[in-house]
């Protein structure tokens, strides 16, 4: 792990100011492997250090999931909209933490949040194909075939998609079904179903590659992964 300056350290683990864990140090409250550190521009071990005889819980990176609301862009920052960015509770908060691929702003559901650029990296680079899935409410029921043709790839104007999974889960008015893919294209869903002659009226992410949107995880609420989940992330 990196070393780091231990007034920094403090601050970002304490909520404290750079100035109050300064004070913190002087008054001998840190420890770095048992051991009173005196200088709060020391770079130490993170996992090493204690306050008030306590571990810190240092973690290199953070990983969150989201669950989406509609009315909110999945960006870092917008100068007139709200973002995911705002959902952060500010305690889970850190710099650098980025959203893990967008969701339209109408869609709603299951977005990662992390620091950690490498795993994002890996998890969007299409080489590695995470699979996705997707709830489609749709204005009517798709041509006959669909399935077929997203098993075989749907042919849009600019590309073809790669294959795809289309499975109905509830018939009636509002016809929803279910939707797996493996990229993630501009409105790529939303897209595929125009092609099949009906539109996408509501779209929620349930499933991102070996995470699946829990039921008690109301829209709005963000937290972190447990360490099973970013196990199987990882
Ligand atoms: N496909 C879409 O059309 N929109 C999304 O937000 C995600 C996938």
């Amino acid at each position: 792990m990196a070393l780091m300056r231990l007034d920094k350290l403090l601050a970002l683990q304490t909520g404290v100011t750079r100035r109050e864990a300064a004070a913190l140090v002087r008054q001998g409250a840190a420890c770095l492997n048992g051991q009173p550190l005196q200088d709060p521009a020391q770079r130490v071990e993170p996992a090493c250090v204690t306050l008030h005889g306590k571990s810190l819980g240092y973690e290199e990176f953070v990983y969150l999931m989201l669950n989406k609301p509609a009315g909110v862009l999945t960006a870092a920052r917008d100068k007139k909209q709200p973002t995911v960015m705002d959902l952060i509770p500010p305690e889970l908060f850190r710099r650098g933490i980025q959203p893990v691929g967008r969701l339209d702003k109408d869609t709603t559901g299951l977005l990662l949040l992390t620091d950690d650029g490498a795993l994002a990296h890996h998890l969007l680079s299409p080489k590695h194909h995470v699979w996705k899935t997707y709830r489609a409410q749709l204005s009517a029921p798709p041509r006959p075939g669909s399935e077929e043709r997203f098993a075989a790839g749907v042919k849009l104007s600019d590309f073809t998609c790669l294959p795809a999974e289309l499975h109905l889960l509830e018939d009636g008015s509002t016809p929803t079904y279910e939707v797996c893919v493996h990229e993630g294209k501009f409105h790529q869903v939303k897209r595929m179903f125009l092609a099949q002659g009906c539109e996408v009226l509501a779209l929620c992410r349930t499933v991102f590659g070996p995470l699946s949107l829990p039921a008690d995880l109301p829209e709005g609420a963000c937290r972190l992964l447990t360490a099973e989940e970013r196990n199987v992330l990882c």
